[in-house]
């Protein structure tokens, strides 16, 4: 079948466009709800993702434990985040059946009318999860996922860097989950004012205050109990490093595009605990157990994403969007309407 779909053409060019859409056997096909962009989409769309970052000809070339990923080639169909309901199944597809509301793990191509998916990189809509906030299942699961697993505890000072939608579910999750205080940092005044609202106890603007000093201050110079890396760059690591105590916990969330240099000595002598908990890349068996336990606490409205979807547009507005999530430092989710 034919459908409307977003093609990447040439990085910074996406266009409207008809896709002819073939239903594999162990395929479904999908009419899209509600689809969003993520980081990595910008990444993507920008070409700030390398080959090289993949596969270094040091030590990934050919290297089996490296997660043998392929940068998307253009032209892309891009998209990996979204929901919607089943329109039909391959014959060897057992799991779903048409109606079932479902959301996307995978590229699939999500910025369109319907998209075909594998079905392994589909997972269910918990039941009472509304479409529009289970099409975001996938960025708001690996969120969750983060926070459930971060070890945090009761009286612990937690930092968070980066508070965009990630950032701002896990504050929340940390907040909840018995931190006694939770440290958001960002560079935008309007996020840190949503964290705030989010349960943040303090915020920091990097770009206003020294960072570094206002945390030890804050943690009578003894340093973080954990902190969440959540912003995805050389600085925000650098951050990181150096704000925690020793024995700290370092949950390292965000996707980082190209090598970075860290000061990792001071996780050897200060014997950080790394956590790295992105919830999509736990084998996709694992994924269907967790995906669903790691949305229940939004399903029960303990985790508000509501706040958190500040822009929606229609499937022809894609470059509009796109210039909102590169451009606006205030854009939280950006969502896509069909
Ligand atoms: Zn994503």
């Amino acid at each position: 079948m034919k459908t409307r779909a977003i093609l990447l053409k040439n990085h910074g060019e996406l266009i409207l466009t008809e896709r002819n859409l073939v239903v594999g056997d162990t395929d479904v096909l999908v009419k899209t709800e509600y689809a969003s962009i993520c980081g990595t989409d910008k990444n993507i769309y920008l070409g700030n993702v390398s080959q090289e970052h993949y596969t270094m000809e040091m030590h990934g070339k050919g290297n089996p434990l490296y997660n043998n990923r392929e940068v998307p080639k253009l032209p892309f169909w891009i998209g990996h985040e979204g929901g919607g309901i089943v329109i039909e199944t391959g014959k060897y597809v057992h799991e779903f059946k048409p109606g079932d509301k479902v959301m996307s793990f995978g590229w699939s191509g999500t910025y369109a009318d319907y998209f075909v998916s594998p079905a392994r990189n589909l997972e269910k809509v918990p039941e009472g999860l509304d479409i529009k906030i289970a099409s975001l299942g996938e960025p708001a699961g690996c969120a969750m996922f983060s926070a459930l697993n971060s070890g945090v505890n009761l009286g612990d000072t937690a930092v968070v860097i980066g508070t965009g939608f990630a950032g701002l579910i896990i504050i929340q999750g940390l907040k909840k989950k018995g931190a006694y205080k939770v440290i958001a940092v960002d560079k935008s005044d309007q996020k840190l004012k949503v964290a705030q609202e989010m349960g943040a106890d303090v915020i920091i603007n990097v770009d206003k205050e020294e960072v570094i000093l206002r945390i030890l201050n804050e943690t009578n110079m003894k340093g973080a109990d954990l902190v969440v890396e959540a912003a995805g760059t050389e600085e925000s690591f650098n951050t990181a490093t150096s704000i925690l105590k020793h024995n700290g916990i370092f949950v390292l969330y965000s996707y980082i595009t190209k090598p970075i240099t860290v000061n990792i000595g001071r996780w050897h002598d200060d014997a950080f605990e790394i956590k790295t908990t992105c919830l999509v890349h736990h084998t996709e068996n694992e994924r269907q157990i967790w995906a669903q336990w790691a949305l229940r606490p939004i399903v029960l409205g303990q985790i508000n994403i509501d706040k958190l979807i500040t822009h929606e547009f229609k499937l022809n507005e894609v470059q509009k969007a796109f210039e909102v999530v590169c451009n606006d430092p205030d854009a939280i989710k950006v969502m896509l309407k069909p």
